[in-house]
């Protein structure tokens, strides 16, 4: 069974601007015509118009099979219904400020934190760009900034699609100011929700390891997401900017495949974790009318010694059934090896992965793949 569709009209952690984060993605039985919901902006019209040439077939209604309808990015640009931005750094939201004032966007929601929408405001308060962008409803501005908060729930986006954001942690915001002085940098975390079946994916915005983090928080989206694992969440996307060997004190907020592969564990001892606590629940369901007191204060013992014991656990094969998707690699500048950057990175990841047993399949994500979930 497929949910979702999700086409990566860019997959990079830059510096080069034609690959830059941005994903498209629908309900896998609606048709893209009928509304994309924009992950994150980086990349916007020049790559799209790129990958139009190369993989036309994409856009184009299941009936047809004539593909010499050209159809121009920006044509599909306007079928965008809402946009979904994890953090305001500009590799995630250039694509959406060069094309504001170009397409044929009314009042087009964008979803993002309240530090998130204040910092895009500031880009469209007229000295960087011109005045795009609204709070309000207001009549002739392409872009409505929509405020999502991580104690609204499930907030619907789109036709049959809602999110759930969390707030995650993305290293000092500046590379030279000690993170003991600042707050790290907020990004986000989005369960996107497919309403009709519940089926969910989850998408990291750029994301800093809890074991390098003064404020770490995904321990906190492991735990959320934990009890879905494999059956309502099946597909996490989450970056891995750097390859193996870069120093801690390099990573400026990002994950390297090591600490991502650290990070996958801290899942894995939640999944387990969380599987146990349910045995446990059902245990107590099921024998609650006939049981004494006695096993039962042994059960809620256990449910307690599950929770500290957390680091113990055998994590082995515990995150089979996921899949999980490789983003935001960083361009390889100095062309040091052979295969692309995110082979590279993934590959770097799954041997890691293996090694601890995990059972989750890694998966290197690249420009213009439509990856079915
Ligand atoms: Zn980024
Ligand atoms: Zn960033």
């Amino acid at each position: 069974m497929t949910t979702f569709d999700v086409f990566a009209v860019g997959c990079g952690g830059g510096p080069y601007e034609d690959n830059l984060s941005s994903y498209f993605v629908k309900a896998r039985d609606a048709l893209w015509k009928d509304g994309i919901v924009a992950i994150e902006a980086g990349s916007g019209l020049g790559a799209l118009r790129r990958l139009l040439k190369t993989r036309p077939e994409v856009f184009s209604l299941p009936t047809e099979t004539d593909t010499s309808h050209k159809l121009a990015p920006a044509e599909v640009y306007s079928w965008i219904r809402s946009y979904l931005i994890s953090h305001p750094h500009l590799d995630h939201l250039s694509g959406l400020v060069l094309s504001a004032g170009s397409t044929a966007s009314t009042s087009t929601p964008v979803y993002g934190t309240q530090h998130t929408l204040e910092t895009i405001a500031d880009i469209f308060s007229g000295k960087i760009w011109p005045a795009l962008a609204s709070w309000t409803d207001e009549p002739g501005k392409p872009l409505r900034l929509s405020r999502l908060s991580p104690e609204d729930g499930y907030v619907s986006i789109a036709d049959s699609l809602s999110v759930r954001t969390m707030v995650v942690s993305h290293g000092p915001s500046s590379p030279t100011s000690s993170s003991s002085e600042h707050p790290p940098y907020e990004s986000s975390a989005f369960f996107l929700r497919h309403d009709p079946s519940a089926r969910e994916l989850l998408f990291f915005g750029d994301v800093e390891p809890d074991a390098l983090s003064t404020h770490p928080q995904n321990r906190d989206v492991w735990r959320t997401a934990a009890p879905k694992i494999p059956d309502v969440l099946s597909a996490l996307f989450i970056e891995c900017s750097w390859p193996d060997g870069r120093p801690d004190e390099q990573l400026y907020g990002h994950l390297s495949p090591a600490h991502l592969t650290e990070e996958l564990c801290n899942l894995a001892r939640e999944v387990v974790a969380s599987r146990a606590r349910s045995r446990v629940t059902s245990g107590d369901e099921s024998s609650s009318s006939s049981d004494s007191e006695r096993p039962s204060i042994r059960r809620r013992k256990r449910l307690r010694r599950s929770d500290s014991d957390v680091q113990d656990i055998d994590v082995r094969g515990a995150l089979s059934g996921l899949r999980v998707y490789i983003i935001h690699c960083k361009d390889d500048l100095q062309e040091t090896y052979e295969s692309p950057i995110h082979e590279v990175i993934a590959g770097q990841v799954r041997t890691l992965v293996d090694d601890r047993g995990l059972g989750a399949e890694i998966v290197a994500v690249e420009q213009g793949m439509l990856i079915s979930i």
